[in-house]
């Protein structure tokens, strides 16, 4: 079954119609490139995706999960890296994680080794105890992605997460989301550089709230 399911969803702000039945899945261990240029529609998406506010219509289920009626259940299955930095730059990177954690209701002690584990995994051990302030924008975008993995989302969204990062950073984030999709984390990639959905094992283009095209990085970029 699919992790990520958008059926017919829609959402307008007054008369102005930003998502007009948008439909794709994600599956397990897909990664999925979401292109589309400003006003696409792609922050309103990510919005729905993680419970800001309801859809008019259609439906968004999340590992089963249908976020109308179920939405603790389908937002504990979703890790988020937003586009604006979320993290405190006064508390060190274990700080900011063990708030993640207890909102998510893990116990301190279960915390405390998936803290270590996930920070050895994206190579940022050595910055456990850093203020996040002192690290690069690279790094900040690492615990960014370490947090929204502490408590294990089958989906993982990320939205323009390699905005201000230099190329070798880029590479970096991108080489740890495509590790996460081979262990089976659905991905969605949302972003307005088509050069990053190269990577993608699918790609859906969205344009003025509408999947205008999907298929494959190389059937997209002939169709564009
Ligand atoms: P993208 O993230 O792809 O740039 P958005 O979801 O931000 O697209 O915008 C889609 C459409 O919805 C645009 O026409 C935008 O102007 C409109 N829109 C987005 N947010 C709001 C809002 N809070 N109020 C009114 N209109 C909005
Ligand atoms: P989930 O799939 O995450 O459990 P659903 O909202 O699909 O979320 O289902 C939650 C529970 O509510 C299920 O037992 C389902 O059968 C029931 N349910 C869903 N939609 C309705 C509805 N319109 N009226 C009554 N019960 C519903």
């Amino acid at each position: 079954a699919p992790m990520l399911q958008l059926h017919q969803v829609r959402k307008s702000y007054g008369a102005n119609e930003a998502l007009k039945g948008v439909s794709f899945d994600v599956a397990p261990g897909e990664f999925l490139a979401l292109l589309g240029p400003n006003g696409a529609g792609k922050s309103t998406l990510f919005q729905l995706l993680t419970g800001l506010f309801n859809a008019d219509g259609g439906e968004v289920r999340v590992d089963g999960h249908n976020m109308q009626h179920t939405p603790v259940q389908a937002l504990g299955r979703i890790g988020v890296v937003f586009q604006q930095m979320t993290l405190d730059l006064d508390l060190s990177v274990e700080a900011n994680l063990r708030f993640h954690a207890r909102l998510h209701g893990i116990a301190d002690r279960e915390s405390t080794s998936r803290i270590e584990d996930v920070l050895q995994r994206i190579g940022l051990i050595a910055q456990q105890h850093a203020k996040v302030r002192t690290l690069s924008g690279g790094n900040r975008r690492k615990v960014e992605l370490a947090r929204a993995l502490l408590h294990r989302p089958a989906v993982l969204l990320m939205d323009e997460a390699t905005v201000g990062l230099d190329p070798a950073s880029r590479r970096q984030l991108l080489d740890e989301v495509l590790a996460l999709r081979d262990q089976g984390v659905a991905i969605l990639w949302a972003s307005h550089l088509v050069d990053e959905a190269e990577a993608a094992d699918r790609v859906v283009v969205l344009h003025r709230g509408k999947v205008l095209t999907s298929g494959s990085p190389a059937e997209v970029v002939a169709h564009t």
